[in-house]
């Protein structure tokens, strides 16, 4: 007798268990497969993880596979996968396999379609069927002309609509025309780029040779903006191909940079497929499909096509690694690079972390060889950064200007109208509210003992520390100067346009952020009328920073930036060079001269001056220090537990328990480990569960020992149903 271990498809269900079931003699079940199992008194769909010869369940009890309903989904190497990211970032198994299966298969609902191509019949006697036609019936030589001359095959529906149902199906009855069924890709790419020829500079070939000859191992490629990175991916995912094998390349939010999938299927054509969230259910269902029966040989997607079912994979490559879109920031919770190191290991190829502002940790792991580097230090297409202007807020306010835009950027903005060419104004969204400070004097309230800034939340009128929950009051005089203009967030995009227009009244501008691009391509639409307009201003939230090429752009506005800065993060000065970096590569692309105003009340803070001159590395090395006397990541690892339940006595106790017994760790880890707190979460309510949170913050070297030990206790304690989460790093702790 086999044994299957099925993990089920139960909503809802906080425990995380795999079951045994039975393989009857004449079934054949094999890991991987997707089947149907009784549970309680009806059958549920599961997965198969492991087929063993033997079961702890009591022969009386156990019941039998009632179905396989699809064979081998989830193919070997993920299984393993699932197994390890199981173990390594504690997820639930029914989570993981949401991941690597999605609902639009699972849920056996959208089928395949196909279309009817029809094209002329080989050994057909056209002569003497044309010739017995009666006189006035002259479509079958329409449709024998159209099909000898112009196209060898055609679409069934098409020829209808030219010719008639009816005079097709004839056709078609009489052999005279013979069709076959061929699968439809219900994908539209869209726009394709046209792909210039360039010889590589020796940086980018260097790059190259290291990449195409090397074992698992991951890179960074550090190259500045413009640099030919997207030119040294291609050439590596040209040579995978040439090798018989396949690669994944990921970028951020997709959905939002449809260029670099112009340029990708310009080179590889319907070897590609395209994977992220905005897909319909009938297109996703498409490319996955055509990936998991090996027709597509390059996956180009968002963070979770690292799940793409692609085997034998030759290189892995994740663009923009600083993104944050990489790290899943609800469950299940992970870190992309970390799972594409896994499949890396797994199939022995390389992987290629690309970036021109690298994350401090994927830098700091180059300098203690963790990492290889790959640098382009030059740009490939030779042409200027935009300079950057930094402009003193504060200063306007005390010369009598209060409106939100500086003399200088109105003055810029005038002349990019009167060039006609086109200016973007950048509104920085990130901690958008989250942020109190004094318009007078510029101060901001910190924790004392964290130092990082206090978030206000609006809903308690409170200022609280994401790190150690810290709470105060929230104030209306400021406690430096006694001024009582106090400034709570940013503003608006609706605000800016509002004030664009009245200083520019016949310019036409346009706004693009989460209201105004709900609908499917509403991201498209806009960047489609605003590049047709000339001259114009589009004002926006960071969607308008990424990878978006707009010839005519010769200003960018940035409003704000000090938003970025003083959110209540370790990573703040971090994220704000590399989003000032990126909006600012906005401007200039090509024959015209790029300029960025950034607007801040600091500006003597050493992030805006290094960024204004571009010089990342200099900023890492101040960073990296920063980070080494405080005891931060990449020095340190912080771990968040977060405890989550509808009852709030139940969360509460519950944290209470496990805090008790996580408590021994700071006796045993003394001051290695730096910070242990259990605390009600910044957000203390969220889609009707009370949530609470245990932060860790200890010596790097101990993460594995420490993390076992938390998920030891986890697997260990009773938790009444309360949802756990374990993040590493996580993006935010509210
Ligand atoms: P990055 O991704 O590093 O910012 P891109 O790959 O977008 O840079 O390249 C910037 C521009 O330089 C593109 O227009 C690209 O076609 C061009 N380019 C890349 N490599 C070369 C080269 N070796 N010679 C000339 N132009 C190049
Ligand atoms: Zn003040
Ligand atoms: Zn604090």
């Amino acid at each position: 007798m086999k044994y299957a271990e099925i993990i089920v498809d139960v909503v809802n269900s906080e425990v995380d268990k795999v079951f045994d079931y039975a393989i009857a003699e004449d079934q054949l079940v094999n890991i991987g497969d997707m089947v149907s199992v009784p549970f309680g008194n009806r059958n549920i769909v599961g997965f198969v993880l492991r087929v063993k010869d033997a079961s702890d369940c009591p022969i009386d009890r156990i019941k039998y596979v009632s179905k396989v309903i699809l064979k081998q989904i989830i193919k070997p190497e993920i299984i393993d996968l699932i197994h390890d990211m199981k173990t390594k970032f504690y997820l639930k198994y029914i989570d993981l396999i949401k991941l690597v299966v999605p609902s639009e298969i699972r849920n056996g609902q959208i089928k395949t379609q196909y279309s009817r191509l029809i094209r002329l019949s080989v050994d057909f006697d056209y002569n003497k069927y044309l010739d017995g036609l009666r006189k006035n019936s002259k479509n079958p030589f329409l449709v024998y002309n159209y099909l000898i001359n112009n196209v060898a095959e055609e679409d069934y529906t098409t020829l209808c609509k030219m010719f008639g149902a009816s005079c097709i199906n004839k056709l078609l009855t009489d052999g005279f025309i013979t069709e076959s069924k061929v699968i439809k890709n219900r994908l539209n790419v869209g726009e394709i780029r046209e792909n210039k020829q360039v010889v590589l500079n020796s940086y980018q070939q260097n790059a190259v040779d290291v990449l195409t000859n090397s074992d698992y191992k991951t890179y960074l490629l550090y190259g500045v903006t413009g640099s030919g990175k997207t030119e040294v991916y291609t050439r590596v995912i040209k040579d995978c191909l040439k090798n018989g094998k396949n690669a994944i390349m990921l970028v951020p939010e997709i959905s939002l940079t449809p260029q670099m999938v112009g340029i990708f299927t310009s080179i590889f054509g319907k070897s590609i497929a395209v994977l992220h969230s905005g897909l319909g259910a009938g297109e996703k269902f498409d490319e996955w499909k055509r990936i998991y029966d090996g027709d597509a040989k390059i996956v180009v997607g968002a963070r979770s096509a690292i799940f793409a079912p692609i085997d034998n994979l030759g290189a892995i490559i994740i663009d923009e690694e600083h993104d944050n879109s990489y790290v899943s920031d609800s469950n299940p919770r992970y870190e992309t690079y970390k799972v594409a190191q896994l499949r890396a290991k797994y199939n022995n190829c390389p992987l290629v972390l690309g970036s021109a502002t690298p994350n401090i940790d994927t830098f700091y792991k180059t300098e203690i060889g963790e990492f290889q580097k790959l640098e382009l230090p030059i740009r490939a297409n030779n042409k200027e950064m935009p300079s950057i202007e930094i402009i003193d807020m504060l200063q306007e306010y005390k010369s009598g200007n209060t409106s939100m835009f500086s003399a200088k950027l109105i003055q810029e903005l005038s002349n990019t109208i009167d060039r006609t060419n086109q200016a973007m104004v950048f509104i920085n969204r990130r901690g958008f509210s989250s942020f109190v400070s004094c318009k007078a004097c510029g101060y901001i309230p910190r924790c004392p003992s964290c130092d990082v800034t206090l978030s206000y939340h609006k809903e308690c009128s409170e200022l609280k520390c994401h790190y150690c929950g810290n709470r105060f009051r929230s104030f209306t005089r400021c406690p430096e100067c006694g001024s009582d203009e106090i400034k709570y967030g940013g503003v608006g995009t609706q605000r800016v346009v509002e004030e664009l227009n009245k200083l520019f009244p016949n310019i036409p501008v346009f706004r693009m952020d989460v209201d105004t691009t709900k609908t499917k391509n509403g991201h498209a639409k806009i960047l489609s009328e605003f590049s047709k307009t000339k001259p114009s201003i589009l004002v926006g939230t960071q969607m308008i920073a990424k990878g978006h090429d707009f010839p005519k752009i010769d200003l960018v506005g940035i409003l704000d930036a000090d938003l970025s800065l003083f959110f209540g993060d370790y990573r703040a000065n971090e994220k704000t060079f590399q989003l000032i970096t990126q909006v600012a590569g906005r401007a200039g692309r090509s024959d015209v001269e790029g300029r960025v105003v950034l607007q801040t009340y600091f500006p003597k803070n050493y992030v805006y001056n290094l960024v204004a001159n571009y010089n990342y590395k200099k900023f890492y090395e101040k960073e990296i220090n920063l980070r080494r006397t405080t005891n931060y990541p990449p020095f340190a690892e912080i771990t968040r537990v977060l405890i989550s339940n509808e009852n709030e006595d139940i969360a509460r106790n519950v944290t209470r328990d496990l805090f008790a017994i996580f408590k021994k760790l700071k006796v045993k880890y003394k001051e290695q480990m730096y910070f242990l707190q259990a605390m009600q979460s910044p957000f203390s309510k969220l889609k009707n569960k009370y949530r609470f949170q245990i932060v860790f913050r200890y010596n790097i070297t101990l993460e594995d020992e420490i993390l076992n030990q938390i998920y030891n206790t986890l697997n260990n304690t009773k938790t009444q149903k309360c949802s756990i989460f374990v993040e590493n790093n996580p993006l935010s702790l509210s």
